[in-house]
């Protein structure tokens, strides 16, 4: 039996989790559910799983919850705030943490997850992008073993050699058996350049979002609606509208920089729209690893809940002859500039991924308020990190806040500049 806390569980990625857990009652157990502020949706979940712990970051809304459950008699305890996010992805009664939050505010707890030694399957990308070395440091130390849930990166993870599948210089690499298990996948401190030998790139695969074909005076006008109407994935409206501008994938470049260990010139991208093929890698010998499915974040989910092993995840069976083709563009990065400003932020590393990270969130909540046109969330962007891009990467938690903090301030200082 796993212990499971599900940080997020209102969310697309948490609903998706719960969904493969639910099918496997005799595997998991559902220690701690989270969300921020919809006690409605928490509740129903309550009620179904029946965690010991239910958390909401908003106190009004956690106050909601406890009476629903109080009346409903539901045993489950009611926990309120940020303090509560991260005593739950540390209790030492939890396996498994999946770190489904979306944004800066995952990087706390999912933090907490890898100093306490859990098995963490990895959604929120923002840990790796804001805070690599300050969260793989945090792992090493804590013993912690991470999991990708990202369809690419956990692609990526299932076609590396088995010894490569580790965290960049680290020795908390992803051990069979869970960080429970104490197995690394390299000897403690051993870099993984002799691991990743033979390997010579891996490419992302990305499926061009809902404005691939489109033109950039089109993309100008574009509605909120228009950019979270992914054609291939049901996400959050965050995640869906970085995969309009491919910020997503921008991001995730950054992240398997800190997952896998190869420099941005082993990353590349290339446009796949029907995601099918999740991600590849690149061998020496020309071969060319990849692994195909449906695109159903459930089929990664439930590969890293159940790894090494596999488990049945609810997602039907690839039919390729039904599918017929699968076709390959390279990306365009005048359309798509947010791209080409991963890449800079990956050849400055420094504080730039973190940089650009915050400003991206300040620009794409702007958008999905009506305050911002689409385009110019990557205008926002480039003029943040070039202010701020060449920062000294932070040491620590607070330094990477304080970094954060101030990429934010000035994304709101530029978003006034836009509306004006
Ligand atoms: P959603 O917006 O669907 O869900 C976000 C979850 O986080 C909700 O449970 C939400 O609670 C909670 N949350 C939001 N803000 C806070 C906060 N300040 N404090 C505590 N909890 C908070 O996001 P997704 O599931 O789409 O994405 C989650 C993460 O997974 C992101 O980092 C994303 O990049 C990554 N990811 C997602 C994929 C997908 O297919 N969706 C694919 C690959 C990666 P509430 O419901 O109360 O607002
Ligand atoms: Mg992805």
């Amino acid at each position: 039996m796993q212990s499971l806390t599900i940080l997020g569980a209102t969310g697309s990625i948490g609903l998706s989790t719960l969904d493969v857990v639910s099918r496997h009652p005799q595997r998991f157990r559902v220690f701690a559910l989270t969300a921020h502020r919809q006690a409605q949706a928490l509740g129903d979940l309550c009620l179904r799983f029946a965690p010991r712990y239910a958390v909401l970051a908003d106190a009004g809304a956690a106050a909601a919850l406890q009476q629903r459950l109080a009346q409903a008699g539901c045993a489950t305890e009611v926990l309120a705030g940020e303090r509560a996010l991260v005593e739950v992805a540390a209790h030492g009664d939890v396996d498994t943490v999946m770190a489904a939050i979306v944004g800066a505010a995952g990087l706390a707890p999912a933090l907490a997850a890898a100093r306490a030694g859990k098995r963490i399957l990895l959604a929120n990308k923002e840990s790796l992008v804001m805070a690599g070395d300050v969260f793989l440091a945090a792992c090493r130390a804590g013993g912690a073993a991470v999991l990708p849930i990202d369809s690419e990166h956990n692609a990526i993870f299932q076609c590396l050699p088995e010894t490569a599948r580790g965290l960049r210089g680290s020795g908390a690499a992803v051990p069979g058996e869970g960080a429970a298990g104490g197995q690394t996948a390299y000897g403690e401190g051993s870099p993984p350049a002799a691991a990743l030998a033979g390997v010579r790139r891996i490419l992302l695969t990305a499926s061009g979002g809902p404005f691939r074909q489109a033109s950039l005076a089109e993309m100008e006008e574009a509605s909120p609606e228009q950019a979270c109407a992914h054609p291939n994935w049901s996400m959050g409206r965050k995640i869906s509208v970085d995969s309009a501008t491919m910020m997503n994938k921008g991001l995730e470049l950054i992240e398997a920089f800190y997952l896998f260990g190869l420099p941005g010139p082993q990353l590349d991208v290339v446009v796949h729209p029907q995601s099918i093929i999740h991600s590849m890698v690149e061998y020496e010998d020309g071969s060319v690893l990849a692994q195909l499915g449906h695109p159903d974040m459930r089929t990664p989910i439930a590969h890293a809940l159940a790894h090494p092993q596999r488990i049945a995840s609810g997602v039907s069976p690839l039919s390729l002859a039904a599918i017929g083709r699968l076709d390959f563009e390279a990306p365009d990065l005048q359309r798509f500039p947010c791209l080409r400003l991963a890449h800079e932020a990956l050849d400055g590393a420094g504080a730039a991924p973190c940089v650009l990270n915050a400003a991206n969130e300040i620009a794409v909540a702007a958008f999905l308020a009506g305050e911002l046109r689409f385009t110019d969330i990557a205008q926002v962007n480039d003029s943040v990190l070039q202010v701020l891009g060449s920062r000294a990467a932070g040491r620590d938690v607070d330094e990477v806040f304080a970094i954060d903090d101030e990429a934010r301030a000035l994304a709101r200082r530029q978003l006034m500049r836009c509306a004006a």
